[in-house]
């Protein structure tokens, strides 16, 4: 079996990747959350603001990751949903008489237990093939496509040698997105995708997804794949998003039984009740035996998010601990992370520990 490459020259210059394609997917149109219209919370704003925050740090080289081979793609995801993904907004709007810069959204989903014959309207597959308010935009495919590209490219330096540690800023975000299944602000599994491609490579691959909604989409893409460690640490799914997976009893089935670990906290949980579950969290991927790590990066596990409540000062402690805690390449993927301040404080923090 190939092992990922180990760089033998010590480079103290982090790579970034991050494609302005991201752009293109910036909603606009509030939604409804409990009563509340609130505004949408995942906008490109949040790429830039990382960015920033990087620059003024200093150490991290940014590129634009190569164009996408949409093959890739099917290494976690469904063709028929890849198709409605790129073609979904046209088609809305020859339906609606829509306007390039209206934002589609389900209005209707499939009752539980209805026979799932495949839909073919574009109103029903939006319902079909989501399970939230989120919209897809006329430039949504474009942008996943680049987010997906950035953490491909990430995959394939570390899994080279080339670096010890890549960071893909990936937006839209990805871990809530199943094989055929869009929620959660995101379109296409960037985590997932870096981690099946390395698995592709002969890689073992240990996945530990620190944003604070529990990555059901990652779980979802290896539920049954024993090749794949997939370990979530995220606020109690009882109360909080995604609601319909993330407990502790969902350990995966088949080849994969044993290789899913849900770790909830309770809300608004401090850094005494985290560190225990990241250690339970890195021993898991110790003894999966991985030889790669994909960081599922969210930073919405910040006070002023609202879920869990780590401060500032504990996010230079997940970078630590993951990194010297395994001690292994490093593939680290953007998720969430929204609040004030929040992006431009955790995510610096994290990466230099491995920078
Ligand atoms: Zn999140």
């Amino acid at each position: 079996m190939p092992r990922v490459g180990r760089p033998t020259l010590v480079d103290s210059t982090m790579i970034v990747y991050s494609h302005p394609d991201h752009r293109l997917h910036d909603p606009v149109e509030p939604h409804r959350f409990g009563g509340l219209l609130l505004p949408p919370a995942e906008t490109a704003s949040r790429s830039e603001r990382i960015l920033r925050a990087l620059s003024d740090q200093g150490g991290f080289e940014v590129r634009v990751p190569e164009e996408i081979d949409e093959n890739d793609l099917l290494l976690v995801h469904e063709q028929p949903y890849l198709e409605f993904l790129r073609s979904a907004h046209s088609r809305w709007r020859e339906v609606t008489g829509g306007p390039a810069d209206g934002e589609a959204v389900a209005y209707i989903r499939p009752l539980p237990g209805m026979p799932r014959r495949q839909p073919t309207h574009v109103d029903a597959q939006l319902g079909y093939y989501s399970n939230d308010v989120d919209p897809i935009l006329e430039g949504t495919w474009r942008a996943a496509l680049s987010a997906a590209a950035c953490a491909l490219a990430a995959a394939r330096d570390v899994y080279r040698g080339e670096e010890t540690a890549v960071y893909a800023l990936c937006r839209p975000p990805g871990h809530h997105a199943g094989p055929a299944a869009f929620g959660g602000y995101c379109y296409l599994n960037n985590t997932a995708l870096a981690a099946a491609w390395l698995a592709s490579q002969g890689a073992k691959v240990g996945i530990v997804d620190v944003d604070t909604h529990h990555g059901n989409g990652t779980q979802a893409v290896f539920w049954n794949r024993g090749d794949v460690l997939t370990v979530s640490i995220h606020g109690d799914p009882e109360v909080h998003f995604p609601f319909f997976a993330g407990f502790p009893e969902e350990t995966g089935e088949g080849a994969g039984a044993g290789a899913n670990l849900n770790l909830p906290l309770p809300s608004g949980a401090l850094w005494d009740e985290y560190a225990p579950a990241l250690d339970r969290a890195l021993s898991a991927v110790d003894a999966f035996g991985a030889d790669v790590l994909v960081a599922a990066l969210g930073v919405d596990t910040h006070a002023a998010d609202r879920v869990l409540a780590l401060g500032d000062d504990d996010y230079p402690s997940i970078g630590e601990a993951l990194m010297t805690g395994l001690q292994l390449p490093s593939v680290l993927v953007q998720e969430g992370g929204y609040g004030e301040g929040v992006l431009e404080s955790a995510v610096p923090a994290v990466l230099a520990a491995f920078a």
